[in-house]
């Protein structure tokens, strides 16, 4: 049955996710393993909704205020735009986040991914007690992105632990640069997660996934790959 509000929109999103799982798999990726997380900053929530439908289940939001935003404008149309079957979407939170903006996000996000510093984490645990988190890490040394340094994971690990946070994982943004020095910056961050027995590795986008899932990862993060370039390119991650 066509969509009239826009059947080759909806078709060219399901050819490009087709697209992302035959790179996992090409990668050496199990695609029933490795989550694809849809990133949609940028992407109306109509497109979200397509997204899920099309059994995408993992949301991911840069901006809180866009977050919320998007996240309710879903939620108020959802019996009328989505069928029965439709699971509603888990949001990751995976920008960078001020300790002022937890309280806004706190009610919509189901995995915090960018957490990286103790007082950040401290006001996740009294806003979200017990929540599920990543720690990020700045394998990249690129000064404008989020991250711990890969010297100071196992102490966020551990202080993020004595919050009482669930941590499942690492997450990082590739290095920029040659195919090995990107690679190299994911086997890093395997090396952390795996010294500390973390499962979850959310690392890979839309221009390094094979990279990252040939080191392991289990999550890759997903925008223009899946919903074509955004307009407006922000600092990745800012
Ligand atoms: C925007 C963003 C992505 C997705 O980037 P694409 O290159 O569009 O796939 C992934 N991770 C983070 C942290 C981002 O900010």
């Amino acid at each position: 049955m066509s969509d009239p509000a826009h059947p080759p929109v909806k078709g060219d999103l399901a050819r490009r996710l087709a697209r992302v799982h035959e790179r996992i798999r090409d990668a050496g990726g199990d695609p029933a393993r490795v989550t694809v997380l849809a990133v949609t900053k940028g992407v109306a929530a109509s497109r979200v909704a397509d997204a899920l439908e099309l059994g995408l289940t993992d949301v991911g939001e840069s901006y809180v205020q866009e977050l919320a935003d998007k996240a309710d404008e879903l939620d108020a149309s959802w019996g009328e735009r989505s069928s029965a079957a439709v699971a509603r979407p888990r949001w990751h939170f995976i920008g960078r986040l001020q300790r002022n903006k937890v309280r806004v996000a706190a009610p919509y996000v189901q995995l915090w991914q960018s957490v990286d510093r103790l007082s950040l984490a401290a006001e996740v645990a009294r806003r979200a007690p017990g929540a599920p988190v990543l720690v990020q890490v700045n394998v990249a040394g690129e000064a404008q992105q989020g991250g711990c340094p890969p010297e100071r994971v196992a102490a966020v690990v551990e202080g993020c632990r004595d919050l009482g946070l669930e941590v499942r994982g690492l997450m990082a943004i590739g290095a920029r640069g040659a195919p090995d020095v990107v690679r190299a910056s994911f086997r890093t961050v395997r090396a952390l997660a795996d010294g500390l027995g973390l499962p979850e590795r959310s690392m890979g986008m839309s221009g390094d996934l094979e990279l990252a899932v040939a080191e392991g990862s289990t999550m890759v993060r997903v925008g223009s790959d899946l919903f074509g370039p955004r307009r407006v390119e922000r600092v990745v991650g800012n």
